[in-house]
């Protein structure tokens, strides 16, 4: 069978431009193999219209409406692998292998949890990436920021930010990086304090945070945590080969959003350290407009149209 594109990964990138590409009836394939990224939250935020709806359910409303495109059909399939190349790539199913033109990525980022007792349990109800996601249901409760020193260069604006949010703010750094002194004076000044010792355990009561404990024995009551895991993309983007930026995000031109491989675009969470699922949405609308430019400019260069 021959798709003009295959979509891989059903979260809101792939959902998105699979409808944009619906609606501009192109033959699609949307393939998700699951788990998503944000399997482990209870409610999406912070996306219009759909604030607080059960990610599952935002998946289930994005699929039914693709069911009124007759030319796009969505698949619960794992993409093996790509090969081939602009107008016709191979795309490897679990199943069979089936022909495009042009191959969207939309495969989401995996978080790599931290190795801390309690964080995986925690991930999801306590422990958050973005306050903007999951921030006002939980204002003005005891919060802590578990800093790696990878995001040394974000703590201050981040801490600072974390007041609008709640008066009582921790940031962990596990002595894992210095704080310089003028940066701790500035988030001293706005009440926020500082653990340095490694943290060891998160307690918690019910499937909720209570607590940080340290290794000098210090427990520091705190109920909800922000932490950036790091991350890193799925095996058929690492097997690709496409060419990645410092920080391990998909490299695409800003317009086009096409990766190092001609034909091969990317949208999401793969592409950028702004991660969320209106951005998301909104990039994988962006890309299947300018695959459909391209495909139209195809026909009429081979004096099809
Ligand atoms: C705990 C948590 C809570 C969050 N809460 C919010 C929130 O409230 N609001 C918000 O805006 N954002 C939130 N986010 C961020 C949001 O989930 C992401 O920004 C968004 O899901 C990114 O969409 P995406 O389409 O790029 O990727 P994803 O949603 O991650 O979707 C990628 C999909 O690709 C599939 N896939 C990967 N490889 C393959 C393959 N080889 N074959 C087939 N399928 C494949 C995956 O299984 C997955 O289903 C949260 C994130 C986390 C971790």
């Amino acid at each position: 069978m021959l798709y003009d594109v295959v979509i891989v990964g059903g979260g809101p990138g792939g959902l998105s431009a699979a409808l944009a590409l619906g609606r501009a009836r192109k033959r699609v394939l949307l393939c998700d193999s699951g788990p998503r990224r944000n399997a482990a939250a209870e409610h999406i935020h912070n996306f219009v219209t759909r604030d607080g709806t059960p990610p599952g359910e935002f998946r289930q409303i994005g699929r039914r409406q693709l069911e009124g495109y007759p030319s796009v059909e969505a698949r619960d399939v794992r993409v093996e692998s790509i090969s081939g190349t602009r107008g016709a790539f191979r795309v490897e199913l679990t199943s069979e292998t089936v022909d495009a033109r042009r191959v969207l990525l939309c495969t989401g980022m995996i978080d790599e949890l931290l190795p801390i007792e309690g964080f995986r349990e925690l991930w999801g109800q306590s422990i958050f990436q973005c306050p903007y996601c999951h921030g006002w249901e939980v204002k003005d409760r005891r919060w802590g920021y578990l800093a790696r020193a990878a995001d040394a260069s974000h703590l201050l604006p981040f801490a600072l930010m974390a007041r609008g949010w709640t008066r009582d703010v921790v940031v962990f750094t596990s002595g894992a990086f210095d704080v310089p002194q003028e940066t701790r004076d500035r988030l001293e000044a706005a009440g926020i304090r500082f653990e340095t010792a490694p943290v060891t355990r998160l307690v918690a009561r019910e499937g909720r945070l209570e607590a940080v404990e340290l290794s000098n024995g210090t427990t520091v009551p705190c109920e909800v945590l922000y932490a950036h895991p790091p991350q890193r993309q799925v095996d058929l983007v690492r097997a690709l080969g496409v060419a990645l930026d410092d920080d391990g995000y998909v490299r695409v031109d800003a317009m086009k959003r096409e990766t190092s491989i001609p034909g091969i675009y990317a949208a999401g969470d793969l592409t950028t350290r702004m991660q969320a699922a209106i951005a998301a949405a909104s990039m994988g609308t962006q890309t299947a407009a300018m695959i459909n430019v391209e495909l139209t400019m195809e026909l009429v260069s081979s004096g099809a149209l």
